[in-house]
């Protein structure tokens, strides 16, 4: 669905996205995670042809961009940082507006479709007020409304719940893990670990400008090999496993095995006495942090 090579855009000295490849591929949803500054918004604006990158190539669903644009916009649903919207205007007639120079349809449908996004993105019962009274999250929801009129096939979203509350944050990802259950690929950009962890299926990490990680979130949080148990019984349970437990203290210890059924029968067998069993696995903040600590150092952009 997204597809860059070497991407590459530089402003003067600053190199603020440095050959990135990214992969995102049809029912993703593709978290692109990175501290302020890493080159995100950048990225973003060069994948919908709003920046020209310096060097490397974007395709979007198929097509280079930004040469084929009128075909690729279309069928893509945008939201960029500061989502632009006439401020003397109300919502619906913002949208209404957007949708009129959008794609052609019917007037009566225009109208239905309007009420629709208002309403997934839970503006239903603001429509009157002019959008210069919104605050920063509903202005953040107008947008992404907006980049839901055409029904888009794919959705690129910079930092989506930027200046949301707690309940609007629980909200939108309930919209977009629906909108994804509906067949929609959905790339979004965030400086936020745990949203990313909740939401998504894919991640890339960008570190100064460089992707320094990008795999299924299923296989950065796979099983490591270890299992950690708790037992008042763990001299017993060391007795029984000989060499096979890694680390220990009064009440718990991580065992290198990757059976836990069969771990679990053996101690129970013995007549150690197991309170908790797990499967150790990374969080998505241990898998990050390494990869960023393992990037090259280089020079800190501000
Ligand atoms: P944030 O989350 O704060 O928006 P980001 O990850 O989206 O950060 P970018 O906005 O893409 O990062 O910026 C990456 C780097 O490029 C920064 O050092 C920024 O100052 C620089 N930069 C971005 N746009 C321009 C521009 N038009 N001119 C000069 N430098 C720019």
């Amino acid at each position: 669905m997204i597809r860059t090579t070497s991407l590459t855009k530089r402003y003067g000295p600053i190199t603020a996205v440095d050959g990135i490849d990214l992969d995102v591929r049809e029912g993703d949803i593709y978290g692109f995670l990175g501290a302020n500054g890493s080159g995100k918004t950048t990225t973003v604006r060069m994948l919908l042809g709003l920046v020209l990158a310096t060097s490397g190539s974007v395709e979007v669903l198929g097509h280079t961009m930004p040469a084929s644009a009128r075909t690729v916009l279309p069928q893509v649903g945008a939201l960029v940082e500061g989502p632009a919207a006439y401020p003397q205007l109300s919502g619906r007639a913002n949208l209404a507006l957007f949708d009129s120079m959008g794609a052609a349809g019917e007037r009566r449908t225009r109208a239905g479709r309007v009420d629709d996004v208002l309403e997934q993105v839970g503006l239903g019962g603001v429509d009157k007020r002019p959008v210069r009274a919104y605050s920063l999250g509903m202005r953040q929801r107008l947008g992404l409304a907006n980049a839901l009129l055409g029904r888009p096939r794919l959705l690129i979203l910079d930092e989506p719940t930027n200046g949301l509350d707690p309940q609007g944050i629980r909200e939108i990802r309930r919209l977009l893990l629906d909108l994804h259950a509906g067949g929609t690929t959905i790339f979004l950009s965030s400086h936020l670990l745990a949203e990313v962890e909740q939401l998504c299926t894919r991640v890339g990490v960008l570190d100064r400008g460089r992707v320094v990680l990008q795999d299924q979130l299923s296989e950065l949080q796979k099983p490591t090999g270890r299992i950690f148990v708790s037992t008042p019984d763990v001299a017993r349970a060391r007795t029984l496993l000989d060499g096979q437990v890694e680390a220990h203290d009064a009440s718990s210890m991580l065992v290198r095995v990757s059976d836990a059924a069969a771990l679990n029968a053996r101690l129970v067998q013995a007549g150690v006495r197991v309170e908790v069993l797990t499967p150790e696995r990374h969080s998505l903040e241990d898998v990050v942090l390494a990869a960023t600590q393992a990037s090259p150092d280089r020079v800190e952009l501000s």
